[in-house]
């Protein structure tokens, strides 16, 4: 169920505020339903002993998550679905065996599960993915408008409809390319198509999945979402190449439209040279392509090892990670690029929570980012990001930490400024 709010606050005392070494007080109003901060002055009690104070932060966003396969691993009917041996082929076909069970009051369960959690970690606006194939049809789908319309006073929701299932190839490939046409027409929600060319069982195949998802997406004027190049293989060609090219000969431009594309995973990319992400930055800043990257590493730590997305066999004592440097894309290449949860409680992640702070935690060790600069730019990569055409609103997040920072509970101010207590 959407949250139940306490009653106003009228002020909070002894702020921290981002970049700021002193506290503050906050004064809010209700001139309508609505609140609005009216005042931020110097907090009066400068001297007194504070032990913990709240970090007031504008709130955050998952530009990139699952809604409909949150949480397989915390409820009961899918207990035989738990991982075995934790490969990428496994997680693959034990959702595919687990979305077989998938209903309408399961689905409606789990998302809401994400969505408390994500709101109770401050996220107010999410780019949520919801598959369509043959085995699910439209049910995710329905959940996910349901869901939409339920929590919009808490959440903005947008919806991607998405082929985690070949579309090319396979027997299945008709049915499900048909599956996500039929979805596209029927659900004026739909604001992204996404699609996994990597699924795909041969390399045309892949490309043929983007060549059509790009038309597709461009004649219907949605955003594009590609789950792409999800592997550490320096034999299998990068197809980013093939998007970056396609979205040139279309004509796909900044010019042409303010619908983008967001390219997600792409750990092959972190195999690449000097010169070749030279390349793939001039392409898309000569060309003006509205290109986006997202990297997953909570996913990607866990799956993208040379043992896990290839499926090969790697000694180890030897298995290297990768996962895309999303502050040195941004630094060095000028390139758009945002971290996200991606997956939550499933055998894709058995591990991490919806919780956008704990993933920047995460970040400063896995880009080696431990200074000022680096916390503050991997903060702007998970709030406020209206290129996606989502944004969390006039929101604040509310964070108490103790003087040594440990985060000891959060308090949401929604869009009426009332509370929820995590
Ligand atoms: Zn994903």
């Amino acid at each position: 169920m959407p949250p139940k709010l306490t009653s106003r606050i009228q002020r909070i005392n002894g702020v921290r505020l981002a970049g700021q070494p002193s506290t503050w007080d906050i004064q809010i109003e209700y001139p309508t339903d609505s609140g609005t901060i009216t005042s931020v002055t110097p907090h009066e009690d400068e001297g007194t002993h504070i032990t913990e104070s709240p970090l007031a932060l504008p709130a955050l966003t998952h530009p990139h998550i699952h809604l409909d396969k949150a949480f397989i691993h915390s409820t009961p009917e899918y207990a035989q679905f738990l991982p075995s041996t934790g490969t990428f082929q496994e997680a693959l076909s034990s959702t595919t065996k687990a979305k077989q069970q998938f209903n309408h009051a399961d689905l409606i369960k789990r998302g809401e599960w994400l969505l408390a959690e994500s709101l109770a970690s401050g996220v107010t606006a999410m780019r949520t993915f919801v598959e369509v194939d043959h085995t699910v049809q439209h049910i995710c789908l329905k959940a996910a408008a349901e869901l939409k319309e339920k929590w919009k006073q808490a959440c903005e929701i947008q919806i991607v409809c998405f082929a985690q299932d070949p579309i090319f190839s396979t027997e299945h490939g008709d049915q499900n390319m048909r599956l996500v046409s039929e979805a596209l027409d029927k659900y004026p929600q739909i604001e992204v198509l996404g699609t996994t060319p990597y699924v795909e069982t041969s390399i045309d195949a892949a490309k043929a999945n983007i060549d059509w998802a790009i038309d597709r997406a461009l004649a219907l004027d949605k955003h594009l979402d590609f789950h792409l190049d999800y592997n550490l293989d320096t034999t299998k060609e990068p197809l980013v190449w093939h998007v970056l090219h396609t979205l040139k000969q279309r004509g796909w431009t900044t010019g042409l439209t303010t619908k983008r594309v967001m390219l997600g995973h792409c750990t092959r990319l972190t195999l690449l040279s000097e010169n070749e992400w030279i390349r793939i930055a001039r392409d898309i800043h000569e060309n003006d392509l509205p290109v986006s990257f997202v990297g997953l590493p909570t996913s990607d730590i866990y799956m993208a090892s040379s043992a896990g997305v290839n499926g090969s066999e790697t000694a180890l004592q030897s298995r290297p990670r990768g996962t895309l440097q999303i502050l040195e894309m941004i630094r060095k290449y000028g390139l758009d690029a945002v971290i996200a949860v991606n997956n939550v409680g499933n055998s894709f992640t058995p591990w991490g929570a919806p919780d956008p702070l704990a993933l920047a935690c995460l970040g400063v060790g896995v880009y080696q980012a431990g200074s000022q600069d680096d916390a503050e730019l991997l903060f702007d990569s998970l709030e406020n990001l209206p290129k996606l055409g989502i944004r969390p609103g006039d929101t604040v997040i509310l964070i108490v930490v103790h003087v040594v920072p440990k985060v000891v509970g959060r308090q949401i101010l929604l869009n009426n400024h009332e509370t929820i207590l995590s």
